[in-house]
């Protein structure tokens, strides 16, 4: 694999040997491209294998473009139409992979994630994909000439090795009959390629591997990214605002969470430093800092009509919400709102007013636990800069980013790992 020889060595380079770059190398070389997967890992799709609780959630029947968020919200069409949930689940079944629905076409693995890891090895192992492991990239060089007088037109590589890449582009602008290749310096030696597509992910999670190496080869190339912030993550309220609620750690409720115009019915988890569940952590990819949530604690029931219907009562409030709500969250929630006397000592104001405050609880977090916490990165590569059906950029033929470090983010159900497969899916049919 050395860069001394001028025509490239491989037909494909794909950089991460995650969900989508696995997903990517097996659809080339499955079409007969000479394909090497290089990751800095040492282990592959480290995601995978902790995702879904390690049962891998690894796709949901009912994807739609409306499940993902991204500045160019109709960019995810066309990859996502080309290759759908049933695609992903024909190649579980060659393999004899179980699987269950979960909830909301939600689907999961039976056995573990460890078995679809394994899949798309075998998949990519049978198609003659290369391995290159524990490997760092210290300079990308795209040579925009024939690749045989591309070698004269090479900046020096630099003699230091940097963690982050060092990326130069020489050579006239490409287009028309010149073709375009890359060369690699890594810390495995030089590597050439015609066609090089960034599969390094997102921020989440660095201490199994993620990198911005994806962000910054996007900004050596001019290419711009979107702003950048976790999603799908929990949310942080100041210690002393949070204090009466600390105490509720670990309880759960089923809750209607609203921002702006998405709201979400699921699971809502207090927790000692603020709220997570899947309800929150759905909204948090939606949330702007400083702004507030509305909460429904009780989205099914017509407190006004039961306050009203009970208004005679001699029962505590306390002991009324507890019956709606779980009694350490009714004590708190009196404790906070309002004190805690019989219904039949409120007013009808009064009572319309906790009603109210039940079903829209506006309250603002101070931020979310950052991105050792939270399962993707929202933002990323601007796809109005890539083409919707190759994934490829559209100014620098032969360069193409997939998956996650795209400006393309899914709900939380397995919408990522869709978008991981289809956009992959969609370069691997074009490199
Ligand atoms: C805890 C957790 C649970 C999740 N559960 C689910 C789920 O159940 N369902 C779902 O749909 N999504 C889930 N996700 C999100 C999903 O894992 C990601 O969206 C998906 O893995 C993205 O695929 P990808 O291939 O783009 O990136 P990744 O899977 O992150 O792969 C990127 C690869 O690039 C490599 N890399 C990074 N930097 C460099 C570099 N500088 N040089 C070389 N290699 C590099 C990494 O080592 C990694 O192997 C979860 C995420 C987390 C963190």
């Amino acid at each position: 694999m050395s860069g001394t020889a001028s025509a490239p060595d491989v037909d494909v380079i794909i950089i991460g040997a995650g969900a989508a770059g696995m997903m990517c190398a097996l659809t080339a070389a499955q079409r007969g491209r000479s394909v090497v997967l290089l990751d800095h890992a040492k282990k592959l799709a480290e995601k995978i294998r902790i995702s879904g609780g390690g049962r891998c959630n690894f796709t949901n029947l009912n994807s739609k473009p409306e499940n993902y968020l991204s500045q160019n919200p109709h960019f995810c069409r066309s990859a996502l139409a080309r290759f759908t949930p049933q695609h992903f689940i024909a190649m579980l079944d060659k393999h004899g992979i179980g699987y269950h629905e979960k909830t909301l076409g939600q689907l999961f693995c039976n056995d573990g994630s460890e078995a679809l890891i394994a899949m798309l090895k075998s998949e990519c192992d049978t198609a003659g994909v290369r391995w290159c492991m524990q490997c760092e990239v210290l300079n990308i060089e795209q040579l925009n000439s024939p690749p045989d007088e591309a070698i004269s037109h090479s900046a020096k590589l630099p003699t230091t090795a940097a963690r982050s890449p060092v990326i130069s582009q020489t050579g006239e602008k490409a287009g028309g009959s010149i073709s375009s290749h890359f060369t690699l310096t890594t810390s495995r030696g030089q590597f050439r390629t015609y066609s090089l597509v960034i599969a390094t992910g997102g921020l989440s999670i660095p201490k199994i591997g993620a990198t911005p190496f994806g962000y910054q080869v996007a900004q050596q190339f001019d290419i711009p990214v979107t702003k950048l912030k976790p999603g799908l993550v929990p949310l942080s309220f100041h210690p002393l605002d949070w204090q009466p609620y600390s105490e509720l750690a670990g309880i759960s409720v089923d809750a209607l969470v609203s921002y702006g115009k998405q709201s979400f019915r699921e699971n809502l988890l207090f927790t000692h430093r603020g709220l997570s569940g899947p309800a929150i952590l759905q909204i948090s990819s939606y949330w702007e800092q400083h702004q507030p949530l509305h909460v429904n604690l009780l989205p099914d029931h017509d407190m006004q009509g039961l306050f009203a219907q009970h208004r005679g009562s001699r029962m505590l409030l306390s002991n009324f919400l507890a019956q709606y709500l779980p009694r350490r969250l009714a004590d708190v929630w009196c404790g906070q709102m309002a004190e805690n006397k019989p219904l039949n000592q409120y007013s009808e104001k009064a009572l319309n007013g906790f009603a109210a405050k039940l079903l829209d609880w506006q309250i603002t977090p101070t931020g979310t636990l950052g991105y050792n916490k939270a399962e993707v990165t929202c933002g990323g590569v601007d796809t109005h800069w890539l083409s919707s059906k190759t994934m490829q950029v559209n100014n620098v033929p032969g360069l193409y980013f997939i998956g996650e470090v795209v400006d393309v983010t899914g709900q939380l159900g397995g919408f990522n790992f869709q978008w991981a497969w289809a956009s992959a899916y969609a370069a691997g049919q074009a490199v």
